[in-house]
This record gives structure tokens, sequence and C-alpha cells, in this order.
């Protein structure tokens, strides 16, 4: 296992690309980035936007779809899509069951509405979503891998549906975490999202055991190119258009719009930043997945952006990451289990066999010790 030198990626991320130099794409973007002022980057994606719209066919109440969770990253992109680039929006939420949904996300999907925006939610059928979560953790040792895939489908296919044909997301997956299978044409260019390792794993069969309806695994996997280019639909990132796109400054604007943060849970979801998945809780399941299955969790990525930002070092990074990377209270385990219907015993048993034995140790009846020291280059 490699890191970044500059900051705490490693190379067992998936979809991972580190340069001869040994600095990840994250990092390489980040550095070439600043060279640009903010407002070059702005006309460029505004001339994007004339061109993609110049090529919709029917003008109906919409210009553009914002995929939206009710986050902290939401409101930031509402607002900026009407107010800065002076679009109408349709925002669209693929919701999360009753039981599987906070209440704070609700809240934080009511103060959006209280806003001005028009919002379509889209909540998948419960027992089903619940049934898909455990083959999914049982399959690919991921309990949020149905969700996501319910996520980015829905809004492209209500984007097919209406004939809208611009999305946007936040945040470019390639150049803020440095995964590389979705690198696009350039760093608005979101149209390479269908590549995304959780809709590309495994594909779509795995779903028949729980869903036989054609209709209802429709929800769940995203739509053709073929489908995309019909309606000449594009997808675009907002993150490389401004010049905070980050978490913290996100959380911060979006608080003071109204937005319920969730303070005080740090020693339960390990969520340092305490303004992540604010709008469900078995994402802090998933984060602790992928700790045992790569080496690194939801603190890093967090650190890493402000390594980037220049707002924290590389060394006071370290220790945050050793403290809380892989955190989850087991009180999130244990309703996660009367969710899917299982034992806290098979949930471990099933975690059992995605711990990647290279770099940590296992414990009969505890948690996994990793073999590695967080920021050094580990070889067995
Ligand atoms: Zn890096």
């Amino acid at each position: 296992m490699k890191y970044c030198k500059k900051c705490l990626t490693t190379d067992l991320r998936p979809n991972a690309s580190f340069s001869d130099c040994g600095v990840c794409l994250a990092c390489q973007y980040s550095q070439s980035e600043k060279s640009k002022p903010g407002h070059v980057k702005l006309e460029m994606l505004k001339s994007k936007i004339r061109l993609i719209k110049a090529q919709q066919k029917s003008k109906g109440d919409y210009d553009c779809i914002v995929g939206v969770s009710g986050g902290k990253d939401s409101t930031r992109q509402a607002h900026w899509v009407r107010d800065r680039l002076g679009l109408r929006p349709l925002l669209v939420c693929c919701g999360y069951p009753p039981k599987q949904m906070t209440d704070v996300g609700a809240d934080n999907l009511s103060n959006l509405i209280s806003m001005g925006f028009d919002l379509v939610v889209a909540t998948p059928a419960p027992q089903s979503s619940a049934k898909l979560s455990l083959e999914s953790f049982e399959t690919f040792g991921n309990v949020c891998k149905s969700t996501e895939m319910a996520l980015f489908s829905t809004v492209p296919r209500l984007a097919i549906d209406l004939g809208v044909n611009i999305i946007f997301w936040g945040e470019n997956p390639a150049l803020q975490v440095g995964d590389s299978a979705v690198e696009g044409v350039d760093e608005f260019d979101g149209n390479q999202l269908r590549q995304l390792n959780t809709l590309t794993t495994g594909g779509n069969e795995w779903m028949n055991s729980v869903l036989s309806d054609k209709r209802l695994k429709d929800h769940y996997i995203y739509p053709s190119e073929t489908e995309f280019n019909k309606k000449k639909i594009s997808i675009l990132y907002l993150g490389p258009a401004w010049d905070d796109w980050e978490n913290h400054e996100n959380s911060t604007y979006a608080a003071l719009q109204g937005l319920t943060l969730r303070p005080g849970d740090l020693d339960i979801t390990g969520d340092i930043s305490e303004a992540s998945m604010l709008d469900e809780e078995f994402t802090n399941i998933n984060m602790m997945l992928k700790y045992f299955k790569f080496g690194f969790g939801r603190t890093t990525d967090y650190v890493c952006e402000r390594i980037r930002e220049n707002k924290l070092s590389r060394e006071e990074a370290i220790p945050l990451v050793e403290k809380f990377d892989g955190v989850c209270d087991d009180t999130i385990i244990q309703r996660y289990c009367e969710y899917v219907g299982i034992s806290k015993a098979y949930f471990w048993e099933v975690t059992n066999r995605w711990i990647n034995k290279d770099i940590f140790h296992t414990v009969e009846g505890g948690r996994p010790v990793p073999k590695f020291t967080v920021g050094k280059d580990y070889e067995r």
C-alpha cells in the first residue's frame, strides 16, 4: 500500500492513479487548478451550458436538473445554479425509505422547498430497498450499493422523461478524490459518471433475486448512452467552477441558509466534518467497510481535501485519520441489523469476509487492527 506524497490517499483506492513522482490525481489537479482564476472557469462553464442548451429539443419549465440529497452540498448547488448561473432548476432527490431517512434529512429537504425551489422526490419501495441492501452487503461488502445506484440513476431517468438536457452534480470524483475511471474530456464533464465503481461493479444481475419486475429494477439501473444521446443530455460538475468548492465551506454556507447539521456525534459516526451524510446513517457503516477493504475511510477523504487547500498539513492530518477512520458505533450497526433483519453476529461474519487481511489483523470477537501506519508506505 502506497501513500500519495502530498496527501494521505492510498493506491488501494479503486481506480487510483499516481504520477511517476507518487502524487495522486486529485493533488495533481489541485496544483494545476490554482493557476486558473475563478472567473475564467465560470465563463468556461457558462459557454458549455449555452452549447448544450441550444441542443434541447423542447423548451419546458426547467433549464436543468440538480441532483440533491438534502445535505450541505445540495443547498449550495441549488442556490448557485439559480442565483449565479441564472437558470431555472428542478431539484431531484432520490429519497431514502422512511425507516432509513433521518429527521434531519427530511428537515433539510423541507428547507430547500421553503427557499422557493421545485423539488421532486422519488423513493424506492421500502421492502425491496432493505432486501437489496442486504444482498449487496453479502455480495459486495457494501451496504449502500443499491441506494447509490438508485441515487445516480433516478436523476438522469427523470431528465430523459422530462426532456431537460443538463444535469448538474457538485463534485467531480476524478478530481476531488482521484477516481480516474470517471475522468471526462475536461473538469466539468460528468458524462463518464456511468463508469463509477459503484455503478459498474457486478453488473445488474445480482438484483434479480430481489426484483423480478423490470419496472422496479429500472429505478436502479443507469440509463444507457443511447438514451442520453437521444435527448442530448449532458452532465456537468459545478465544483470546478467555483473557487471554494470544498466540504467545509459548503457546510458553513448551507448552515447559514438554515441547514441542520449533526454536531456531537463524532465518536459515533467518525465524521469529523459533522456535516456529511445527514439524511441517513447507514453510510457510516459503508465508510467503516471501505476502511477495512482499502485501508482508508471518510476521515482520509476529508483531511486530504483540507491538505490540498493548505488548511491542514499532512503531519497534522495523520492523528485525525488514525483516530477516526473506520469509526462506526455499535448502535448504528444494531439499527442496520434490525432494518435488514439479521443478527449482529451475522453482520460481523459477513464483514469479516471483506476485511483486507494483507493490511489488517483480524481479532476474534473484536474489530480488526491495522498492520500499517498511516502515512507510511506499507509492504507485506
Ligand atoms: Zn494526493
